[in-house]
């Protein structure tokens, strides 16, 4: 059995590859000239800075699997969520799918970030409050130490 027969197969996630340019905008964290995608996809650009060879073994793979290795003319804009990898605009629509999730979910997950964030904001002047009180203590401690 060769490699290429052990892999998982493609997942999906979606039927649409759209996302907002909020989306985009907010999890957009970098873009690659090679990449994975969770869904299993690898995406590679035409033109760019490849290892030796590694170009070529991406095409030869391309050449076996189509719907896996897929050639773009540019780097792919990829980003993490949820600990997901996903790559925009790919085939298997999990940007579509998260944003969807997000969305839907948006009172819940508000919410739970007002109410988070409070505790943290809480927890921060806590810490503020007893570092002066320490601070209080260092400086009498030092002032009555002989
Ligand atoms: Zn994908």
């Amino acid at each position: 059995m060769s490699d290429e027969q052990k892999k998982p197969p493609l997942r999906q996630f979606s039927k649409s590859t759209e996302c907002s340019d909020d989306f985009y905008g907010v999890f957009h964290e970098s873009s690659s000239l090679v990449v994975e995608c969770e869904c299993g996809r690898v995406h590679f650009g035409g033109d760019g800075d490849y290892e030796e060879g590694e170009e070529e073994d991406l095409l030869a793979k391309m050449a076996k699997d189509p719907q896996r290795y897929l050639q773009h003319g540019d780097y792919s804009p990829w980003g993490e969520l949820f600990g997901y990898t996903f790559v925009f605009d790919c085939p298997c629509g999990l940007v579509n799918c998260l944003e969807k999730q997000i969305w839907n979910n948006k009172e819940h997950i508000m919410r739970y970030l007002l109410k988070r964030l409070k505790i943290e904001a809480a927890r921060k002047t806590e810490q503020a409050e007893l570092a002066g009180k320490v601070s209080d203590l260092m400086k009498g401690k030092l002032l009555t130490t002989p």
